[in-house]
């Protein structure tokens, strides 16, 4: 292999810029030629491609987004579509792909591997964590922290005035981004996807709660776990408690990254790279148990979810 390329495709994550440095610069080290693609797959199909080299990339690992630019792209789930990226790749001779995405952007990559014979690495960038093959996903511990900051400020107003404060944070169907910045912030409550609510459970809880000498109490809810003003709405009718809310949005989205994204980016690019020089078949890059691993894009799409239920206990047991 002595030709790559590099996009990023889906939802943005901090990190990503951190992983295209790796690409870059390890690639160069290994003597290939690189590819910068811009705006993902559409790009991709319109030819936006550049050669990239060592300086292209600096002075951007501290950068949330992308420097490529991202976007969504309609005409790459169709097959005409993936053709025409094709065409285009195969025009600059180039035979290796790193996509740093979410989901969509590997189901992408599946299909344009399975197609042609083109062998794509994909790097986990999305901050929602809600990849199931791998422990993490890039952005997601600085959309963690991002959180904490706010869950910090919010502790500060709400304990002077004996609030109940709700913060409505992102991870589409995951629960992981409520679940550990709850744990990490000290949430009484944390309401996510993966386990359905009871809030008749959640007022008995903040009046016990009241009783027990707590005078500010903080729910941190997962978007995806239900709607916040029914959850606000059915508080006030059954405790007479006002609930202030708050929701981060993509504030989370962006920050520079932790040096835990960081360095997760950096491996994870080294490994996509090595394994393009020596021609294995396409995969999607991931960490578990610490150890970077490399799964085949179809298993890896496949695999169950997880949820970590001890975790979730353990959130619930330090709040009382
Ligand atoms: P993410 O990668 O963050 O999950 P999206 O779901 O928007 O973001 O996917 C990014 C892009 O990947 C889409 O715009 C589309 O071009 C491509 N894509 C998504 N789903 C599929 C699919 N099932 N088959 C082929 N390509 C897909």
């Amino acid at each position: 292999m002595k030709k790559i390329a590099v996009l990023t495709s889906g939802g943005d994550a901090p990190g990503m810029n951190a992983a295209i440095r790796a690409t870059v610069r390890y690639a160069l080290y290994k003597g290939l030629d690189v590819y910068g693609v811009e705006r993902g797959y559409a790009g991709l199909i319109n030819g936006n491609v550049n050669r990239l080299n060592s300086r292209s990339v600096s002075d951007i690992i501290h950068r949330g987004g992308t420097i490529l630019k991202t976007s969504r792209s309609p005409e790459f789930t169709e097959q005409e579509g993936r053709r025409a990226a094709y065409e285009v790749l195969s025009a600059y001779g180039i035979t290796g792909l790193v996509v740093i995405g979410g989901d969509g952007s590997f189901r992408g990559a599946r299909d344009l591997s399975h197609e042609y014979d083109i062998k794509v690495m994909g790097i986990p960038g999305t901050i929602d964590n809600d990849l199931n093959y791998t422990d993490y996903t890039l952005g997601f511990d600085t959309a963690v922290n991002t959180t904490l900051w706010a869950i910090n400020s919010l502790r500060d107003t709400m304990g002077s005035h004996d609030r109940v404060s709700l913060l409505e944070v992102m991870g589409r169907g995951c629960g992981d981004i409520a679940l550990y910045a709850g744990i990490a912030g000290g949430a009484e409550y944390v309401i996510i996807p993966e386990v359905p609510y009871d809030i008749d459970a959640v007022c008995r809880d903040i009046k016990s709660s009241q009783k027990r000498g707590k005078t500010s109490n903080m729910i941190i809810l997962a978007e995806g776990a239900g709607n916040k003003d029914e959850i606000v709405a059915a508080i006030k009718e059954k405790t007479g408690i006002s609930v202030k809310t708050t929701t981060l949005g993509h504030i989370q989205r962006g920050g520079s990254p932790t040096m835990f994204d960081r360095v997760l980016a950096a491996r994870m690019a080294v490994k996509a790279v090595d394994l393009l020089c020596e021609e294995s078949e396409s995969r999607l890059i991931g960490i578990r148990d610490n150890q970077i691993i490399a799964e085949p894009i179809d298993s890896a799409l496949a695999c169950p979810k997880r949820f970590n239920e001890e975790l979730y206990s353990v959130a619930h047991i330090l709040s009382l």
